[in-house]
């Protein structure tokens, strides 16, 4: 499913791209220029991240996250999961499932980018979780509501699996993220990885 191919690098509009969806030069460009990946957390749930976004690189990784956010080009999606891949240690998918995290507008992104992890690393996807409608909770913070707000599917069982990755394209307050671990309510160890860490702040 190739939705919107271009032969041109999404970065400097010049090509030809082969297999990516930048150019060689903006690819090594931008491995110098983005911060190191890192693992941090949030409450309880380690979080993944390729690109922390904070004050000091905001125009570079500001590109690239509209440039996914914009995107339907799913080679985009196959770069950012092959870079999970060879960023992570192989251990971290060891015995695990992928689970996109729900979107309440309807985009794709989470489910796409789980979806090119799965083909890289042949894991399992399952959409275990899903978004019920937002109540009216006055007083509560966005990080409650989000935690009653997103449930584990009728039927659904990871327990086979030894961990879960929960994949999204960006976290900012990791609410989401926390409310995904919670309504898993599984015993087994869950992380999640994304593209995109925006700070708060920034
Ligand atoms: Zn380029």
């Amino acid at each position: 499913m190739e939705l919107f191919p271009s032969l041109f690098c999404r970065l400097c509009a010049e090509g030809p791209v082969f297999g990516s969806c930048f150019c060689r030069f903006c690819e090594e460009k931008m491995r110098h220029a983005l911060p190191r990946p890192r693992w941090e957390r949030i409450e309880e749930l380690s979080v993944f991240s390729l690109i922390a976004w904070g004050r000091d690189n905001e125009t570079p990784c500001r590109a690239l996250l509209y440039d996914l956010k914009e995107s339907q080009d799913l080679r985009l999606f196959r770069f950012w999961s092959r870079e999970w891949v060879r960023r992570l240690p192989p251990d971290t998918f060891h015995n695990a499932v992928l689970v996109p995290v729900p979107s309440s507008t309807g985009r794709l992104h989470s489910f796409l980018l789980a979806r090119c992890l799965a083909e890289t690393t042949g894991l399992e996807m399952v959409e275990a979780l899903a978004l019920g409608k937002e109540e009216r909770q006055p007083g509560k913070s966005r990080r409650e509501r989000m935690k009653r707000r997103l449930r584990l599917k009728e039927g659904v069982d990871l327990l086979s699996y030894k961990s879960v990755l929960l994949i999204d394209d960006v976290t900012t307050s990791g609410a989401t993220l926390l409310g995904c671990k919670k309504a898993l309510r599984g015993s087994q160890k869950v992380a999640a990885l994304t593209v995109f860490r925006r700070e708060p702040s920034a």
